[in-house]
């Protein structure tokens, strides 16, 4: 059985993905940045939320979500009373594709196997909120936002909620009532976590594992 990481060991390995991203070079992405933008928040949040790429006002400053979906984003998050010091906010690439173009498989890819994989397993949230669909697919292949958005999945124990993207909502505000509900039903993922059985590895695995994860849609 693997060792829990204490929370300092988990600290320093967010530290040591933030000091590689700043100054990496590994996909094609890195040309283009002005500031990389590793992510941002406390190692021990219960809640990371997972963008897709930084935009020009991120590609400035090096901080996630910073413009107009950044503000929407602290709207959402306050209609369930919190702050973004509170949760962990992330994406799939660390780097601006060019005009803000989609990013390509090898860039998705490179960073997500590199950086935030790494990351996900240092915070160990209780919930992943995917913003968009490039998100979403990392963890709902194939899935169409539209037709999984506000349906959570659980997996070894930490549950999966697929979000629209705040500058898809920005595009079209008729998104936004769909998208305030979705958002709603955190806290209440949150208060499940705590329900599930204690087992020897922290309540990650199911007493009859199964050789695929198991895949509990609540909805
Ligand atoms: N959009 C994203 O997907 N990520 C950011 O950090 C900002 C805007
Ligand atoms: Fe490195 Fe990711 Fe930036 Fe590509 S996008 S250069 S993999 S940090």
């Amino acid at each position: 059985m693997v060792d829990q990481l204490t929370l300092e060991q988990r600290a320093a390995a967010l530290q040591a993905i933030v000091a590689e991203v700043k100054v990496c070079t590994k996909c094609p992405l890195w040309e283009g940045r002005t500031k990389a933008v590793p992510g941002a928040g406390p190692t021990n949040a219960e809640i990371m939320f997972i963008g897709e790429g930084p935009g020009y006002n991120e590609d400035k400053q090096g901080l996630p979500f910073v413009g107009q979906s950044g503000h929407l984003l602290d709207e959402f998050l306050a209609l369930i009373n919190l702050t973004r010091d509170q949760v962990f906010i992330g994406n799939v690439v660390k780097c601006r594709p060019p005009g803000n173009r989609d990013p390509l498989p090898l860039e998705v890819d490179t960073c997500t196997s590199n950086y935030l994989f790494r990351q996900i397993e240092a915070i160990d949230p209780k919930v992943i909120v995917t913003l968009g669909r490039f998100s979403m697919n990392l963890f709902f292949p194939k899935a169409k936002i539209t037709q999984i958005h506000g349906q959570p999945k659980r997996e070894n124990g930490r549950f999966y909620l697929p979000m629209f993207h705040p500058a898809a909502i920005l595009r079209n505000m008729s998104l936004r009532p769909e998208a305030e509900a979705d958002f709603k039903k955190i806290p209440q993922l949150l208060a499940d976590y705590a329900k599930q059985p204690k087992t020897p590895d922290g309540g990650k695995s199911s007493t009859d594992a199964p050789e695929k994860p198991t895949q509990l849609s609540l909805f």
